[in-house]
């Protein structure tokens, strides 16, 4: 097959007139969708069907991985689809950007006897992908509407899995967003080099097609108090993400070009889905032709150096005070920005922001991995005298999230949080301090990832589902 597609290729680098070029993208198509469709059987078809599904075990949502793999070897594709979309309301979002490493693939048992994992997400995307092409899925159709609303606030993966499982059951549903666009850090954050965002509006249309209301551009707390909401729904999910960047208040952190991570995606991820974004056609926030340092070590200062690249940086360095080995980001990411020309400078800390009126250089400090902190990682200590520094014309701060303050920003103290600012709640009924309202995805456990939200936002559904009916049932009886 590979032949027949490098014979193809040939061929088309002669100048079709447009009939015939048109003739051979379709061509193309169909041995490229052959050719694909042969890699995921023979992928499918390595799995050893174990009997031990440590792949299965390590997924948040445990998708009946073997059995899905045994259906697409076997070319059952539509019951591949339909068990994959059992247990998960995006498995082709997941397929694309769950750190498969540290889940299901890095507890293949093919892998762990070094033969190399299946690769279990990409299976999973090509599942979905060809369902949505075959348009084997379709909008929910509601057996029996129940009389009952439930109002959603933010339109991440949790409030999405959410509102999807609970409109199944039949419940009105309202999802409160303060962006213009539904999707949270799908949209916004992650890049689209991970992520297309047709992906995701794909997604979100289908829920619209579905009966669920969406009200954009609301931000709770401002346009709208979380009691206005209260009054108006029988119940509320907050699943409003964690958005406080965490900074890095050094000397000199007030020059220009010195920007948070966010700032710097969301103007790259709004470029790509055509909006008009002034600062970055007038270049403040493009990497064309800088010298960029992206300070972090996580998956987000990954998405930074490989967003960076793809604008053309002059050069993209990230600096990380830890070695590779103890990086929190994924190693395939890590592997990626490598492959791509990033360099990495490990054991460094910026220490001084230099420069007049714009950033033009970062004062940096070597450091060396000494005893193990109370989290069980080697602390970072400084090495005397080995500061250098660092030309740069941008630097991007990719140093983590924290939450908001909800109690403040909704005006109510009655909602507790945690000692970190997350939302507390009971695990066994998802309910927060205020009966009535419940909380899913990074506002519960702190930043994590989209698979974990979709997790909870499901685990969500069944604890209200479960709260309204009694709440139906004690109406009955007083009535
Ligand atoms: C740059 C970046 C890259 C990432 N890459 C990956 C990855 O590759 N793989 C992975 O698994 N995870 C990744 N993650 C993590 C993942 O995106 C999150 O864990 C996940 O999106 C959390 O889902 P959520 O629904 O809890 O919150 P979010 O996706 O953050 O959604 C919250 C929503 O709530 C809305 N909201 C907030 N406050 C209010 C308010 N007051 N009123 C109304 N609406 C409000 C927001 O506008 C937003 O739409 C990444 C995160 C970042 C930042
Ligand atoms: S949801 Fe994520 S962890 Fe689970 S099988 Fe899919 S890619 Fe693996």
């Amino acid at each position: 097959m590979a032949d027949k597609m490098l014979k193809f290729v040939k061929v088309g680098l002669q100048m079709p007139n447009k009939r015939e070029a048109n003739l051979r993208v379709d061509d193309f198509k169909e041995i490229y969708d052959q050719y694909i469709n042969e890699k995921a059987k023979e992928q499918s078809s390595r799995c050893s069907q174990c009997g031990v599904p440590f792949c299965q075990i390590h997924c948040p949502l445990h998708n009946n991985i073997p059995d899905w793999l045994k259906l697409t070897a076997e070319g059952r594709l539509q019951e591949a689809y339909e068990l994959a979309q059992s247990t998960n309301n995006m498995p082709e979002v997941c397929g694309r950007i769950c750190p498969q490493d540290r889940l299901c693939e890095g507890n293949c048992v093919i892998e762990k006897s070094g033969h190399g994992t299946v690769t279990i997400g990409s299976v999973e995307k090509y599942i979905t992908d060809t369902a949505w092409e075959k348009e084997w899925i379709k909008p929910i159709k509601v057996l029996k509407e129940i009389n009952m609303s439930v109002g959603i606030i933010g339109a991440g993966p949790a409030g999405l899995a959410c509102s999807e499982e609970l409109r199944k059951l039949g419940y009105k549903i309202t999802i409160y967003d303060r962006y213009d666009r539904p999707g949270g850090l799908l949209i916004y954050g992650i890049p689209n080099f991970k992520l297309e965002k047709f992906v995701v509006e794909r997604r979100t249309n289908l829920l619209k097609q579905s009966g669920i209301q969406f009200q954009q551009n609301i931000e709770v707390g401002k346009d709208i108090s979380l009691d206005e909401l209260k009054q108006k729904h029988d119940a509320l999910l907050i699943s409003t993400g964690v958005y406080k960047p965490r900074d890095v208040n050094l000397p000199g952190h007030e020059l220009k070009n010195i920007f948070p991570a966010m700032k710097f995606l969301t103007a790259s991820n709004r470029k790509g889905l055509g909006d008009k974004v002034e600062e970055f056609e007038n270049g403040l926030l493009n990497a064309k032709n800088k010298n960029i340092v992206v300070i972090g070590g996580g998956d987000t200062a990954m998405d930074c150096v490989r967003t960076a690249v793809r604008q053309n940086a002059k050069s993209v360095k990230c600096l990380y005070r830890r070695d590779k080995e103890n990086m929190p980001g994924s190693a395939r990411e890590v592997y990626n920005a490598e492959e791509e020309g990033v360099n990495f400078i490990w054991l460094s800390n910026p220490k001084e922001f230099i420069g007049e009126k714009k950033i033009s250089s970062i004062l940096v400090e070597k450091i060396k991995l000494g005893n193990l902190d109370p989290q069980g990682r080697k602390k970072p200590e400084p090495i005397p005298n080995s500061k250098f520094e660092l030309k740069t014309d941008m630097v991007i701060k990719a140093l983590g999230f924290d939450p908001e303050n909800l109690p403040k920003l909704f005006k109510n103290e009655n909602l507790l949080v945690t000692q970190w600012g997350t939302i507390k709640i009971n695990y066994k009924t998802m309910e927060t301090s205020i009966p009535g309202i419940f909380s899913a995805g990074d506002i519960v456990r702190g930043a994590s990832l989209v698979v974990w939200a979709i997790k909870d936002g499901r685990d969500a559904a069944l604890a209200i589902n479960k709260y309204l009916e009694l709440k139906q049932k004690k109406n009955t009886k007083a009535a």
